[in-house]
């Protein structure tokens, strides 16, 4: 069934801007910001997931069985042993210049954590995407009794798997990035693979999918039919799996495996996090689920010292506006007059999952929103500065270290001094941008001289 939501009047609408006065700017617009009161010790808001260390354990362990598969058919992948991970790196000069601009001198470290280089499909959707995909294969294969999980999973890169998984179909609704890291690792496995992409997806990941023979179903509407659309097709049907991004355990697992991993690299690097050398990570948000998996993992990793921050385009904060007012997924952007409609198309989500609204939101310490304008001039800034290029959705998080150093009453409430502040590390998760086509780059780049010339 597709779930009805309750449905706002005019009246209704007036009555939350009441009693929840920062609705009024969000209609408006405008960027805010909002530090969260009912931030809870990650101990205590751990204990309520449902979900634990050992469960993020297993899957990277599974990740780690299937380490030899990727070798053998992601032939990019053989460099780091078949391990799917992205770097992480300093970026002083984008620092200086946001310094600059914002007019405010920012103490800590800026970092940048580059999921856009992830393998396979160059966004934050390798994590969970081809995790949930890998947890589905393997356990078909084993209970058909053709794998075991002691085996040389390299194996599965071959006819006779193919043709066994081909029985067997995957869907997924998406606005894309999702799409493309399903559809790329499904078909290379063989399932028959169906992606419902939303009206806002680029036509080059729709491209891309069909040359992989994956079947690319089209909407006029945006994501939220795409996945009610293609979770109703699938429900009929006992060989097929519906990949839930409003819902899904197994994505929500393949991004928390990133905290253990941003743990070793960190330690690598002699980067220390404790209460006084606090992390500060800045995840973009769409649905939820990438960000709230990896938020999950970071609280597993490091405790009470790090720091997470959502942050969703002015036109799509359906994050903020789910917690905030407390109503989750039962409240949309579109409710309150908004159109969902950004550049950011990998954050363009009009409800937010309440999966993750409801057991996230107690570890998470705020969210902000900002415009798709700032997104495209950090774009041409850090390719400036310092020559990464991703896609408008994967900078929504650069602004976030000088939300968080202009909020004094958050900074008082959680203790972060002066001192603390000047040892803390700020990581700008960069989720995505890897496979844009260098045409649609450069439409970026200008868009982004263009506003710059404007000032
Ligand atoms: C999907 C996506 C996100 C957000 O992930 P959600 O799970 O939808 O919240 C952020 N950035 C990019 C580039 C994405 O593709």
């Amino acid at each position: 069934m597709i779930p009805t939501y309750p449905h706002y009047n005019k009246q209704a609408i007036s009555e939350l801007c009441l009693n929840k006065p920062l609705v009024n700017e969000l209609i408006a617009l405008k960027p805010v910001s909002w530090f969260n009161p009912e931030r809870q010790p990650a101990e205590q808001a751990l204990a309520v997931v449902g979900l634990t260390a050992d469960d993020v354990d297993a899957a990277s362990r599974r990740l780690a069985r299937f380490a030899n598969y990727f070798q053998a058919a992601f032939p990019e992948t053989v460099s780091s042993q078949g391990l799917l991970e992205s770097p992480l790196q300093a970026i002083p000069a984008m620092q200086r210049t946001l310094n600059r601009q914002y007019q405010q001198t920012l103490t800590g470290q800026l970092w940048i954590k580059l999921d856009n280089q992830l393998p396979i499909s160059g966004s934050i959707k390798a994590r969970g995407g081809i995790y949930e995909v890998l947890q589905h294969a393997e356990k078909l294969a084993l209970k058909a009794g053709l794998l075991q999980r002691t085996d040389d999973y390299a194996k599965l890169h071959s006819e006779s798997f193919k043709t066994f998984f081909s029985q067997y179909s995957i869907a997924v609704g998406s606005t894309g990035n999702l799409g493309l890291s399903i559809g790329m690792i499904s078909a290379k496995l063989g399932f028959n693979t169906s992606v419902h992409m939303s009206a806002d997806a680029r036509q080059w990941k729709k491209d891309k999918l069909r040359e992989q023979g994956v079947t690319v179903v089209e909407y006029e509407s945006d994501y939220s039919v795409a996945v009610a659309q293609g979770r109703e097709q699938a429900k009929g049907d006992p060989y097929c799996h519906f990949v839930d991004d409003e819902h899904s355990i197994q994505l929500f697992l393949g991004y928390a495996v990133a905290g253990l991993r941003l743990k070793t690299q960190l330690e690598q690097q002699k980067i220390k996090v404790d209460r006084n050398h606090p992390l500060f990570v800045y995840l973009p948000c769409g649905v939820g689920g990438g960000p709230g998996g990896v938020a999950f993992g970071l609280k597993l990793a490091f405790g009470d010292a790090v720091h997470c921050i959502f942050a969703e385009p002015t036109h799509s904060p359906c994050m903020l506006l789910g917690v905030y007012s407390g109503l989750h997924e039962r409240i949309s952007v579109q409710d309150i007059g908004l159109d969902n409609i950004t550049t950011a198309d990998g954050l363009a989500v009009g409800r937010a999952s309440g999966f993750v609204g409801r057991t996230m939101s107690p570890m998470l310490d705020g969210f902000y929103t900002l415009s798709d304008n700032d997104m495209l001039t950090l774009l041409g800034q850090l390719n400036e500065q310092e020559h990464i290029q991703l896609e408008p959705s994967a900078l929504a998080g650069m602004p976030g270290p000088w939300r968080v150093i202009q909020d004094n009453d958050y900074l008082q409430r959680l203790g972060l001094s002066p001192e603390r502040l000047a040892n803390a590390h700020h990581l700008v998760w960069a989720t995505g941008g890897g496979m844009v086509p260098e045409k649609e780059m450069q439409q970026y780049l200008a868009q982004a001289a263009a506003l710059a010339s404007e000032e």
